[in-house]
């Protein structure tokens, strides 16, 4: 069996304790012969602040470039809320993704049958919800130029941000979109803004043009980003992959969250172009941050960490069959009854990160034992 060589970077506050209920699970794993992996750690986040001065050291970097691919916990905290703008914990994070140039982030928005009830939608209308957000990271308003505040001659300011896509932009984001459905069930949504936006108008261009190129063979609808909000909440099953661009796509990414129920449960990929080397570079971590109410008191669900895991195997490695078994092995806790305290309703005994990574890492063996 090959051994991939991964980057865990725990980072703060829940950070840790959610990478060790991972470590649990990547021993079961291990154990039943599923993937092995050579794992080194390393400090991101404030936690490295605190230990090199910067949030990400350079040495870190390089680890992280030479690594198969990197799982991340969650950086941050009020610790080191007045460091500078520059070192603030996060900017490790932002760091590590701009320079492995990871453009596409994948935010899948599960809704398994056990949480349904969690939702703030309908149990109808959520109960088997599986769409895959694909959200362009690396360009549009939070990076376009000029991106500043001027003073008036009036003393009054002026704020700008820059809608900015290029086509190699779109279209490498549109072609991700597009492989991931081919594996799922064929149907790609595009949101955008082409009504009033200019780069709304590229990108729906752009998306139609890969399409009609690449992927004939699947089916392609484009819907306006705020169509698209409205739509999420209305009747979210019509939705499979949906492509946007980084600001609408932070938005819509958040929307489906809420219909899976918690923060807790919500895994993501960040991946890159593939290299020389057929790998692709790629970033794994929970959608939630660090979490420091509930920080070192064995509360927090590691199952977004542990999902985060699943898709490592799945788009990192081709490892398909073992990302469902461990997909499945979650379905299994949860079915189980097993509920940290932020999935565990009225009248559910919650159990602790440590005894739900280890339900998931049981229901694991049992499925391939
Ligand atoms: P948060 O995601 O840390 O927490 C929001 C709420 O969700 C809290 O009540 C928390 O207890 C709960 N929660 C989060 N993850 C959970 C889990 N696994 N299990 C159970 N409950 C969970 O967001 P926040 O409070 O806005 O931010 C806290 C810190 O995290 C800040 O410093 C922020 O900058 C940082 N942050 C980091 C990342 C990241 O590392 N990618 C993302 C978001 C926020």
């Amino acid at each position: 069996m090959a051994s991939y060589k991964l980057l865990l970077l725990p980072g703060d506050g829940i950070g840790p304790e959610v990478a060790a209920g991972m470590q649990v699970v990547l021993e079961a794993l291990k154990e039943t012969g599923l993937a092995t992996f050579e794992t080194e750690t390393d400090l991101v986040g404030g936690c490295a602040l605190d230990a090199h001065g910067s949030p990400l050291a350079d040495a870190t970097l390089q680890r992280a470039k030479d690594a198969d691919a990197i799982l991340l916990g969650a950086v941050g905290g009020p610790k080191w809320a007045g460091v500078a703008y520059e070192n603030r914990p996060e900017a490790g994070l932002l760091r590590l993704r701009k320079e492995l140039d990871l453009f596409a982030n994948l935010r899948p928005a599960i809704c398994y049958p056990a949480l349904a009830e969690a939702s703030a939608l309908k149990r109808e209308l959520v109960e088997g919800l599986d769409i895959m957000i694909v959200r362009e990271l690396t360009g549009g308003v939070y990076f376009g130029e000029p991106k500043e505040i001027t003073v008036l001659e009036d003393g009054s300011k002026r704020a700008v941000d820059t809608q900015v896509y290029t086509t190699a932009e779109i279209e490498r984001i549109a072609h991700v979109a597009f492989d991931l459905a081919g594996k799922r069930s064929g149907r790609v949504a595009s949101a955008e803004k082409h009504n009033v936006m200019k780069s709304g108008v590229l990108w729906k261009e752009v998306v139609t043009k890969v399409h009609a190129e690449h992927y004939a063979d699947l089916q392609l609808e484009h819907i306006l980003a705020d169509n698209c909000a409205m739509q999420l909440v209305r009747r979210p099953k019509q939705f499979d992959v949906l492509v946007t661009d980084n600001l609408f796509g932070d938005v819509l990414s958040d929307i489906a969250a809420m219909l899976t129920g918690s923060l807790g449960m919500l895994p993501s990929a960040s991946l890159g172009a593939v290299d020389a080397g057929g790998l692709r570079r790629a970033l794994y971590e929970p959608v939630h941050g660090s979490a420091p109410d509930i920080a070192g008191q064995d509360k927090a669900n590691p199952i977004a960490m542990i999902g985060s895991l699943a898709m490592c195997l799945r788009y990192s490695f081709g490892l398909g069959d073992a990302a469902d078994a461990l997909d499945g092995a979650i379905t299994d806790a949860l079915s189980g009854g097993a509920r940290t305290a932020d999935i565990a309703g009225e009248g559910t005994n919650p159990i602790g990160t440590r005894a739900m990574a280890a339900a998931v890492a049981d229901a694991l063996r049992a499925r391939v034992g």
